[in-house]
């Protein structure tokens, strides 16, 4: 079988827009200038992910998040709020179907 004809293969113009593949890729976006260590670093100073706060709950001094009611005793600002042993990932987002 003979080669085809130089440009015979591939090289007809498609109509529409060029589609992403490796044919139609042409140039990307450059960076103009290099990115300093200072300032990667001040980006990357906000990668850790913080470690949250306890506190010791009033009424039983089991850890708790602040400004939330105590899984443990179900107290909030001294009074008890919630169930106590119904606190465990309820909440008013009940699945129905
Ligand atoms: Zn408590």
């Amino acid at each position: 079988m003979p080669f085809p004809a130089p440009g015979a293969l591939g090289a007809a113009p498609r109509p529409g827009p060029p589609r992403a593949g490796f044919a139609s890729i042409r140039a990307m976006a450059v960076p103009k200038q290099k990115q300093s260590h200072s300032r990667t670093n001040k980006r990357r100073s906000q990668h850790k992910a913080p470690v949250p706060t306890y506190n010791s709950c009033p009424q039983c001094h089991s850890p708790r998040l602040p400004h939330r009611v105590c899984p443990e005793c179900g107290y909030y600002g001294g009074r008890q709020v919630v169930a106590e042993g119904s606190s465990s990932e309820e909440g008013p987002s009940q699945q129905s179907p």
